[in-house]
């Protein structure tokens, strides 16, 4: 079986709230690397990594909200260190029961 890994490209939705919402989503890291500053990679249905390609732009994790792809709700960071905002895991409460 052949799986690809998800990409979901994300906007600053509120600067100010420092919310982030996905865009759509995509296999084509490279593409989404050269046109977004931040991306979820999707390594298991309903868990995604942060990525950044400007890390210096990205706000304190602790701070953040990222929706989720699926269903909107804002997804949880289970990362122990949160004051790492690139590579922090993410996982939806509501899609993950
Ligand atoms: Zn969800």
């Amino acid at each position: 079986m052949i799986t690809s890994i998800r990409y979901h490209p994300l906007i600053e939705r509120d600067s100010n709230a420092h919310e982030y919402a996905p865009l759509f989503v995509t296999t084509d890291e490279a593409a989404v690397r050269r046109n977004h500053s931040f991306y979820l990679e999707e390594v298991v249905n309903g868990y995604f990594r942060l990525c950044a390609t400007k890390t210096l732009t990205l706000p304190d994790s602790g701070t953040m909200t990222v929706a989720c792809p699926v269903c909107s709700n804002r997804l949880e960071n289970i990362t122990a260190g949160k004051h790492t905002p690139t590579q922090a895991l993410y996982r939806c409460r509501v899609c993950n029961k």
